[in-house]
């Protein structure tokens, strides 16, 4: 909700603000109380069991036993100090590059001093994975120590699965360490971090997990521990080896309490429901999302981004416009008219798509409310599409 500041008497819209980004999501009203507490000392033993347990709900939901380290920063913190703790100046990864989020990782990796293979992938249809084992077997050497794969690329709306990239690293015998973002895939679509073979995954608070943002982490494999021991990046922050040291394994100043509690409640609420339950109602919302897309695209105008209906997301959707129209007007209709924010065309997507988050705490109403206003405000911004979208998704929805 806008905030209602003297200067703007008339800034709050009556009802709710449909939050519907991509991230941050919407928070639970529990999960708000549970963070509603004043400073207490962070050795207590109080604090410690709940810090101890929200890192054991974490690790359960990730599916591994595994170290995890958390940082007070957000998603792009943690994707720094993974680098950092993995590797040495110079050391070669390859990191495919399939929307803005796998970019800017690249980018940043180049930062630190890594070099750094970008594959530029088709970004409507995500990461060859015919040509990363391709590029595996060739490389006899092992001059690669690590293959990054952003898990749902959130720009794009495309999700790749991530098992046929371990696949590949088998097939080909390599060595090299898999590193996954899952910031937004964690908590909304299925991920087994030690099935899938993977040995440093890298999340954030405000996605799946339905927490403000602030809190990332990330876990990591007993291999990936081991590449740590031989790492020679600076770092010092972010140090994985002097976090260990810590009682709370993680952090090498103060600890924040109240996103703690926060985490606890949000691990209670997916595990209540069953972290498959949720990911089945991921799947069920995104359907809908997808059946109501599948309409409006019916004449030549507003479209899927992802063209590969096998990796379309889960979490998010990506609207493509037409030739000549603006996504930007269609977010801002639904904006200040509607009171639903959408997600933004990420650079350089920007105005060329729209989004439309359905991850997190989110039922059939609020994706019907939200799909709603999508049409609508398709229709106010005269941006060519066919109607009915809305029908088709309660047609889904409503059938069982
Ligand atoms: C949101 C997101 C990030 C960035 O996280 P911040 O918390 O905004 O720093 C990185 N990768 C993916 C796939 C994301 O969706």
């Amino acid at each position: 909700m806008r905030p209602m500041t003297p200067e703007s008497p008339a800034a709050r819209k009556p009802g709710r603000l449909f939050f519907a980004n991509p991230g941050p999501t919407n928070i639970p009203d529990s999960v708000l109380r549970a963070m509603d507490r004043p400073t207490t000392d962070f050795m207590s033993a109080d604090f410690i069991e709940v810090y101890d347990r929200a890192v054991a709900g974490l690790k359960r939901l990730l599916f591994t036993t595994g170290e995890v380290f958390i940082y007070t920063s957000s998603g792009h913190g943690a994707w720094e100090a993974t680098l950092q703790n993995l590797f040495s100046p110079g050391d070669r990864i390859l990191m495919p590059e399939a929307g803005y989020f796998s970019r800017v990782w690249g980018a940043m990796a180049r930062a630190l001093g890594l070099e750094v293979e970008m594959p530029e992938a088709d970004w409507r249809r995500g990461p060859d994975i015919g040509a990363i084992a391709e590029r595996l077997a060739a490389d006899t050497a092992h001059e690669i120590k690590a293959i990054c794969i952003v898990h749902n690329e959130t720009s794009t709306g495309v999700a790749v699965p991530l098992p046929e990239i371990r696949a590949a690293l088998d097939a080909a015998g390599h060595p090299a360490l898999l590193l996954a973002d899952t910031i937004s895939s964690f908590g909304s679509i299925e991920f087994r971090m030690a099935d899938w073979g993977i040995d440093a995954v890298v999340g954030g608070s405000q996605k799946g997990l339905m927490l403000p943002a602030g809190l990332a982490f990330t876990a990591v494999s007993e291999k990936a521990l081991a590449a740590h021991a031989q790492a020679r990046l600076t770092r010092f922050y972010f140090d994985w080896t002097r976090m260990m040291a810590r009682r709370h394994r993680s952090f090498t100043g103060t600890v924040p309490i109240a996103p703690f509690y926060g985490l606890l409640e949000s691990v209670r609420l997916i595990e209540a429901e069953g972290i498959e339950a949720v990911w089945r109602r991921h799947h069920r919302l995104a359907e809908a999302t997808r059946r109501a897309v599948s309409v409006w695209s019916g004449n030549q105008g507003v479209a899927f981004y992802c063209a590969d209906p096998a990796r379309r997301s889960d979490s998010v959707t990506a609207i493509r416009m037409p030739e000549g129209h603006d996504g930007e007007a269609v977010r801002r209709i639904a904006y200040d008219r509607f009171n639903v924010s959408l997600g933004a065309g990420l650079d350089p997507l920007g105005g060329k798509v729209f989004r439309i988050g359905h991850m997190g705490d989110l039922n059939e109403a609020m994706l019907l409310g939200t799909l709603g206003v999508v049409e609508m405000a398709l229709r106010l911004a005269r941006v060519p599409h066919a109607r009915g979208g809305v029908d088709a998704a309660i047609e889904y929805l409503g059938a069982g």
